[in-house]
């Protein structure tokens, strides 16, 4: 029957461009599972500093993550599936600075990435989703049907993670939130495994001037008429 098909979707952009926000947004309105890939990375970075791990050294790196059990759970307060980290619920814990300070070094490890990803694509099996990070569109499903690739003015970007940061912590500053967002587009984009990168078959969305409203307009837009096509 005309749009039974489900497909996947993939949000791929810079730090902070708000692509959880309309993943979430899809995901809710095509009755999809929503999965936020950057939470693994930071979960597993998370891991890391707990246990003191030197991710320099490989062997170091595959004991720690034979050891590392991520999962997504609903949360019925919350109305949201949140990460767990060895049965620990680390979904707010991973959003801090500490852990965004480390987390694109962890996230350029190819084995950290292999562990990652696997897990990704294993989630997709069943299509009926859409999954935000870096390299979703380019790596973990290269042949997903409707591919965005987000962005925004890095000022604009900066000032929304600011506010998200405050609003837990107000003694962060500007300069920190800053410096961090750069520091992380950087490494994002200049890694030697699974790079920050548009898709060649990629929409891109720049919401610098949209409202969230008219970002989840245009958004499901192409996804129906992904949908339309697949029907
Ligand atoms: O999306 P979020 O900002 O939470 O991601 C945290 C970090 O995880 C990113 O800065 C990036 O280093 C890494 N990441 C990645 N590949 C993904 C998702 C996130 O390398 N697919």
């Amino acid at each position: 029957m005309k749009g039974e098909k489900k497909i996947i979707i993939t949000i791929d952009g810079w730090s902070s461009c708000g692509k959880s926000t309309l993943a979430k947004q899809l995901a809710k309105e095509l009755n999809y599972v929503y999965i936020d890939s950057g939470a693994m990375y930071r979960a597993i970075t998370l891991f890391f500093l707990r246990n003191h791990i030197d991710w320099t050294k490989p062997k170091q790196v595959d004991d720690a993550l034979q050891n590392i059990v991520l999962q997504f759970m609903y949360n019925e307060k919350s109305k949201q599936s949140e990460m767990h980290l060895n049965d620990e619920n680390v979904e707010y814990v991973i959003r801090d600075l500490v852990v965004a300070e480390k987390v694109s070094d962890v996230a350029a490890i190819k084995d950290v990435r292999t562990f990652a990803v696997d897990q990704q694509r294993k989630m997709g099996n069943h299509k009926g989703i859409v999954m935000d990070g870096r390299d979703i569109g380019t790596v973990v499903f290269p042949k997903a049907e409707l591919k965005i690739f987000m962005t925004a003015d890095k000022a604009i970007r900066i000032g929304r993670r600011f506010k998200e940061l405050y609003e837990k912590n107000p003694n962060v500053t500007i300069e920190e939130v800053r410096d961090n967002l750069e520091m992380r587009d950087y490494i994002d984009s200049h890694r030697e495994v699974s790079p920050l990168r548009q898709a060649e078959d990629a929409v891109v969305l720049d919401n610098s001037n949209l409202t969230e409203k008219q970002q989840f307009d245009l958004a499901l837009k192409w996804a129906r008429e992904k949908l339309e096509k697949k029907a």
